[in-house]
């Protein structure tokens, strides 16, 4: 780990325990954060071996779906790509999922929706007519496997880690792309198939609020915000984050705000967007899998919503593509929503 993130996770671990009590009094009720009082079972995710096994079965079902190694992880093991539609008149969207190695469910997510594209049906089919689409399921591989260079001691399960094996955030990396997980996606992914669209899906902590309201957020959604984005590129990402809103929202457990991000591009959503003219978004489920601070790991019993959110927006994207909504959807909802608040101490590096 860096020297940063290493004075910053000693920070967090003093922060837990001086308010651990205090926030696992506030978070009773709405679907509860971890706060020692759930077992976590990691288990039920896919590890890696799995996660690859069912990407090779579900290359199987169909002959639309192309799946490639596009690079290797410090400890590496293979990156992998899952690819449908190769129309070169078609928009392109790139799904990204996992960045930070803790962040699990969004790769559940993913898997879902490779599995629904391969299910040779007509609806998948008006969707391959009318969008490539690349899937890209857990960028850091080691981080998930908990299969690092550096100890998991502090962390609530020890099993998933947000930095690369080298101690590295990939999504702070995507200006020099030094980690190989980066430049591989850049250069095998990004440049190779160029994108129109991406959204990088993650998870933050447990206590994100809507607003000032003490009302839970299911997740958070922000487009690109620095200042060199083509106005254009920016629109078209709102226009990227209006569809997702719409379809969760829609949703009984679906509750957004407007996520409180910067405005460096060295951030995935910022830095494709500046560099490559993608209309970007962020979208940040509740919870983690595991982390150094406790009030950011998010016990089992919501999974099922949460990886069910993740399908909704995925799909939602998609079937725009189909009816056409994506160039038309109304972006006035991005004034009104509400800016993250939290009920607890949160950090925004740590997302
Ligand atoms: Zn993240």
């Amino acid at each position: 780990m860096k020297k940063n993130g290493l004075v910053l996770a000693l920070c967090l671990v003093l922060i837990g325990s001086l308010f651990g009590t205090v926030q696992s009094a506030q978070a009773e009720g709405e679907g509860p954060n971890y706060n020692g009082n759930e077992t976590i079972q990691n288990e039920r995710l896919h590890t890696y071996d799995e996660l690859v096994k069912s990407l090779e079965q579900y290359a199987k079902r169909s002959d639309d779906m192309i799946l490639e190694v596009y690079g290797q992880s410090i400890k590496g093991r293979d990156l992998y790509l899952a690819r449908f539609g190769d129309n070169e008149d078609n928009p392109t969207v790139l799904f990204l999922t996992q960045q930070h190695g803790n962040e699990a469910l969004t790769t559940e997510s993913a898997l879902e929706v490779i599995k629904y594209l391969t299910n040779n049906s007509k609806q998948v089919q008006d969707i391959i007519d009318n969008v490539n689409i690349l899937i890209a399921p857990r960028l850091n591989v080691d981080g998930a496997e908990g299969d690092v260079n550096f100890s998991l001691d502090d962390y609530v399960a020890g099993t998933h880690t947000r930095y690369n094996a080298d101690g590295f955030d990939l999504n702070r990396d995507h200006v020099n792309r030094d980690q190989p997980e980066t430049k591989a996606l850049h250069e095998n992914v990004i440049q190779k198939y160029e994108p129109d669209f991406m959204i990088d899906f993650h998870h933050q902590g447990t206590q994100t609020t809507l607003g000032d309201t003490d009302e839970y957020v299911s997740g958070s959604i922000l487009y690109p915000t620095n200042e060199g984005v083509d106005p254009e590129v920016r629109e078209r990402s709102k226009q990227l984050g209006a569809i997702v809103y719409n379809a969760v929202d829609d949703k009984g457990y679906g509750l957004l705000s407007k996520y409180r991000g910067g405005t460096a591009p060295t951030i995935s959503r910022n830095g494709l967007a500046l560099e490559y003219g993608i209309a970007t978004l962020l979208f940040e489920m509740r919870g983690m899998a595991d982390h150094y601070y406790e009030p950011y790991v998010l016990g089992q019993k919501s999974n099922g919503y949460l990886i069910q959110q993740g399908v909704t927006a995925m799909k939602a994207v998609l079937e725009s593509f189909v009816d056409g909504s994506i160039e038309t959807v109304d972006t006035s909802f991005w004034d009104t929503l509400p800016v993250s608040g939290s009920k607890g101490e949160e950090h925004e590096d740590e997302h």
